[in-house]
């Protein structure tokens, strides 16, 4: 579907709707994302018959961020389109260019200090849906991109959901296409429930990334997940999204205080204050950003009992 003159929305599906986006300028064809997997042949061929593209023609893929379903289909893509480059951000890279990595550094960074583990099925998902690996380009955020006569894009660095996740700014449509970078207050499954908490690994990182945002203000968010977010709503989103990283610490804080030597585990089972969610385990990410935070100030401290870490208020004696 043709959003604006020369800006496409290719939407796919899993649990949440995936939209990827295709910039088809005069000079140069530039796809965000290749979703998982199976949605290069499932659903990014078939658009690109649809609309005229050509498979032989050199079309540049840039890589929001490492996750199974925005770097799945690299692979799958570059059989379609052998000509294509795929680019990503040096700090995502390894993860994107190798699922195994993605499995060990994302997915299953939480088990082995938290003994919080996926799902065998959803372990099964991931790994089927992160694909082969394939290697990528680094992104040069200091070059824009020229897609025609007065149409260029460029590229900004909106770390926090991954550590390289980055953004995509058209100022002639004063459009950001921001992936995953900022979450609101979590993203929404098909039948309209919560599904997942607002990911993210380091709370500075996305932090900064929602004061860019609104240094740029934007006439137009394209996120990844859900329908695009306009106007007098940009604003809205942004405090909102802060609003969920204060409530997130202060929740952190709260269950410390209550409950001296918890574990990752029994925060997520016990907070009360940032909603429920159908994947309640992805609060993982965040809370142990905010430990990690709330350690580097020295607020709280932690220690092993067994395999797992439990957290306590104030410096060990
Ligand atoms: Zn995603």
């Amino acid at each position: 579907m043709q959003l604006f003159q020369g800006i496409h929305r290719i939407t796919t599906q899993n649990a949440k709707p995936l939209h990827l986006y295709l910039l088809t300028g005069k000079e140069r064809t530039v796809l965000l994302d290749t979703g998982m997997a199976s949605t290069p042949k499932e659903v990014i061929l078939p658009y690109f018959e649809k609309i005229g593209i050509n498979t032989e023609d050199p079309i540049d893929v840039v890589i929001t961020h490492a996750d199974c379903d925005h770097c799945g289909g690299n692979h799958a893509f570059n059989e379609i389109c052998p000509h294509s480059s795929i680019y990503g951000s040096p700090s995502d890279r390894i993860l994107i260019e190798n699922p195994a990595e993605l499995m060990r550094n994302r997915y299953e960074a939480y088990e082995k200090d938290h003994g919080l583990v996926y799902d065998q099925e959803t372990k099964k998902w991931l790994k089927e849906t992160a694909g082969f690996p394939l290697p990528i380009e680094s992104i040069d955020f200091t070059q824009k991109w020229s897609l025609e006569e007065d149409w260029s894009i460029e590229f900004k660095e909106l770390p926090g959901h991954t550590a390289g996740h980055l953004m995509v700014w058209d100022s002639r449509h004063a459009a950001a296409f921001i992936g995953d970078g900022v979450l609101g207050h979590g993203e929404y499954d098909l039948e309209g429930r919560l599904f997942v908490p607002p990911t993210y690994v380091t709370v500075d990182g996305y932090l900064y990334s929602i004061e860019q945002l609104e240094r740029l203000q934007p006439d137009v968010i394209f996120r990844c997940h859900c329908d695009p977010i306009e106007n007098e709503n940009v604003g809205r989103f942004l405090k909102e999204s802060r609003e969920w990283v204060q409530a997130a610490e202060a929740e952190v804080k709260r269950l410390i205080g209550a409950h001296q030597g918890i574990s990752l585990q029994e925060m997520i089972d016990l907070q009360e204050n940032l909603g429920q969610f159908v994947l309640q385990m992805d609060l993982m990410y965040s809370f142990a950003a905010h430990l990690k935070q709330l350690e580097e100030r020295n607020c709280i401290y932690k220690k092993k009992d067994g395999e797992i870490l439990r957290y306590y208020w104030g410096n060990p004696v």
